[in-house]
């Protein structure tokens, strides 16, 4: 028989223990990083609560020209998972990941989609389709499950009801879009990073800028599309989250075509925002062009 003081040291020692594996059990919990803002959201819809995701390009930040900071090199040296999209969006990426030293494994979540090419160059913007987000889904599910297979049972019922409702999204995408006219299907955005919508959905996008925001487009190059839009007309304007807003401006006071409201491209919106999620960014953008152009 063990005495009430053994008994309350025993009490203690066991509640003590279990304060420290919980403490490590937090501490161990796998460390994933995104390189922007809407993979991570996936992440984290697969993942749920077993993982930490970090995100390096954030909320209405440009990933074509980032500029890694010393607090990424430090989340990206203690990854154990890192996830890019690969298709030459991220072009600091490799080099960050080189100089981090890190051991993380590294994942393409575009593995399997097949590129638009934009004039002969690949487009990087694979998840403005929303089948396309099935495959990126389905390819971060397949890496985690792998990593984590004691959460393989959440994992699977995370990643099939998200998958769910991008089909269903894209099905209510198909047919809000299958009702517009043919003089309706031709819009103007900043930078081409609409090419997968276009091709999944029916819609023709032009851009003064091509598939890399950072590039500027020649006075000549410019003049030639607003001379385009002036001849052959387009149903709307549209300005993005991530670039700044005067070139699409101008066209406008050129052609006389109105800014039927702003499109986010290639980031979420900040928190409180009209895009804070994949599915929030799709349907606020799809809504955008329905009110533009019905
Ligand atoms: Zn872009």
């Amino acid at each position: 028989m063990r005495s009430l003081k053994q008994n309350i040291l025993a009490g203690l020692l066991s509640g003590l223990s279990l304060v420290a594996a919980t403490a490590v059990a937090a501490e161990e919990k796998i460390k994933i990083v995104a390189s922007f803002s809407i993979l991570g959201d996936m992440v984290e819809q697969v993942i749920g609560e077993h993982a930490s995701v970090t995100t390096i390009v954030g909320p209405d930040a440009d990933a074509h020209i980032y500029q890694p900071s010393l607090a990424d090199a430090r989340s990206v040296a203690d990854a154990d998972v890192i996830f890019v999209n690969g298709l030459g969006f991220e072009t600091w990426s490799d080099t960050l990941i080189a100089e981090s030293g890190t051991k993380a494994t590294v994942h393409i979540a575009t593995d399997g989609i097949t590129p638009v090419l934009v004039d002969a160059e690949v487009d990087p913007h694979a998840w403005n389709s929303l089948l396309n987000g099935v495959v990126y889904v389905t390819n971060i599910a397949d890496v985690l499950k792998q990593k984590l297979p004691e959460h393989a049972n959440d994992i699977d019922a995370n990643t099939s009801a998200y998958i769910a409702k991008l089909n269903a999204l894209d099905a209510e995408t198909k047919a809000a879009l299958a009702e517009l006219g043919d003089d309706k299907r031709t819009v103007v955005t900043a930078h081409d990073a609409f090419g997968y919508l276009a091709d999944a959905y029916g819609m023709n996008f032009l851009a003064p800028v091509g598939i890399d925001s950072e590039a500027e487009p020649s006075a000549q190059e410019l003049a030639q599309l607003i001379a385009q839009l002036k001849e052959d007309g387009a149903a709307a304007l549209f300005v993005e989250n991530i670039t700044s807003p005067a070139l699409v401006q101008q066209i406008s006071d050129e052609t006389g075509l109105e800014i039927g409201g702003r499109l986010f491209s290639d980031a979420l919106s900040e928190r409180g925002g009209p895009a804070t999620s994949y599915l929030a960014m799709f349907k606020h953008n799809l809504s955008t062009l329905l009110e533009a152009l019905k």
